[in-house]
């Protein structure tokens, strides 16, 4: 099929529930992806915050044939030693104990819930235990990550979504404190807000609420999905806080593209589902088990932190110029490769002109065009990055 063709097919037979930007992406080498007709795109999008070490990564993909040879997949009714080594390998860089995979974002956050809500009904003996959550949050599609979902656009044609959840305001302690009753069991926030438009937490703020967590016997689950997995400059964000979760939820780039995500539990979390609580089909099969054994491995020896804080001061630069530069951006707001730039015109606006201009960067919120390259970009890359966002901010003004 040729570019128009493929686009007719997926358009008659995908369900629409997204609009694509018209291009067909056919493969990729390192920071670059190319188009079915042979046209070049530098991805400061990373397939959203998933291809850590960029495409066609040898090292990752013999890896993975190497699995796919071997064994694919089996029940989890058996052990395998993928998923074993793996849930090692993450619990130790995360600082947590124990790990269930999945297969996505929206199903890690789904267990979590599912953990605090058991929390709860252990604690009170009871099944009516409220969750705090925040405004602008995202969390997934799937009905309990929507139910903790603070965009009403996405929850109101869905409900009734999981009862009792309240939504605080980010970075606003007290707006917290104004919702804990006897019943709260758990406070679910990302460490820095991707979707909702890269809001970074506060120290005080969430320190705060590790306190209130631990004053009221409450669970507190960071999402890490988007920030963790080394974007912000550690491997997971929460470790700039000082503050450790009971529950983690992480995907994104835990798999470098296979489906893979993970919530993690550490002490009162560790023992609260049950044989029976819980499980899935696929999660943490072999092949999963040696994606996430592969790029933790590859955190280390390619030594990507140090890389990722060296770097991103850089894009950071380039970004403020943008913005003394270009009326139509207004700001800048982010941690490590994890950045937006405020934008006072759509930022589709944007995004479609930086598209023929060869730039892949996406939205977050209303008003931020987000950046969340690939963790190896190099300073070419975002000088490079520069000068075609540049153009294209000029020909939307
Ligand atoms: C992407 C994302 C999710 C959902 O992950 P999926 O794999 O798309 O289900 C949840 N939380 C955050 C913070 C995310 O960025």
């Amino acid at each position: 099929m040729n570019t128009k063709e493929i686009m007719e097919c997926a358009d008659e037979h995908l369900i629409h529930v997204y609009n694509r930007y018209k291009i067909v992406l056919d493969h990729g080498d390192g920071v670059y992806l190319y188009d079915k007709d042979g046209r070049e795109y530098l991805d400061f999008g990373a397939g959203i915050a998933v291809f850590a070490f960029g495409y066609n990564n040898k090292e990752f993909n013999d890896a993975i044939k190497a699995q796919v040879d071997k064994l694919i997949h089996t029940s989890n009714l058996f052990y395998n030693e993928p998923a074993a080594e793996a849930a090692k390998a993450l619990a130790e860089i995360a600082g947590m104990d124990k790990v269930f995979f999945t297969n996505s974002g929206t199903e890690a956050i789904e267990g979590a819930v599912k953990v605090a809500k058991k929390y709860g009904y252990l604690k009170t003996g009871h099944d009516d235990n409220e969750i705090i959550a925040f405004s602008h949050s995202f969390h997934g599609r799937s009905m309990g990550a929507l139910s903790v979902t603070g965009n009403k656009s996405y929850q109101i044609p869905f409900g009734p979504l999981i009862p009792d959840i309240k939504f605080a305001n980010y970075n606003d302690l007290d707006s917290v404190k104004e919702l804990v009753t006897d019943k709260t069991c758990a406070i679910i926030l990302e460490t820095v807000q991707g979707e909702g438009g890269i809001y970074p937490a506060d120290k005080e703020f969430l320190t705060g609420l590790r306190k209130l967590c631990d004053e009221n016997d409450m669970l507190l689950i960071l999402d890490e999905i988007q920030c963790g997995l080394g974007r912000t400059g550690t491997m997971y964000a929460y470790e700039q806080y000082g503050v450790i979760p009971d529950v983690v939820s992480t995907a994104k780039a835990l798999g470098q593209g296979l489906p893979v995500g993970a919530f993690l539990t550490r002490g009162k979390a560790n023992d609260v589902l049950v044989p029976g609580d819980h499980g899935s089909t696929y999660g943490g099969n072999p092949l999963a088990g040696a994606a996430v054994i592969k790029t933790l491995e590859m955190f280390k020896t390619h030594d990507i932190l140090n890389h990722v804080n060296e770097t991103a001061p850089y894009l950071e630069k380039k970004l403020e110029e943008l913005v003394e530069k270009h009326d139509i951006v207004t700001g800048r707001r982010g941690k490590g490769f994890m950045q937006g730039i405020t934008v006072t015109v759509p930022p589709s606006k944007i995004i479609n002109k930086a598209i023929e201009n060869g730039l892949i960067v996406f939205s977050a919120g209303h008003d931020v065009v987000r950046f969340v390259p690939p963790l190896v970009i190099t300073k070419e890359d975002i000088d490079e990055m520069y000068i075609r966002l540049d153009k294209a901010l000029s020909e939307v003004e």
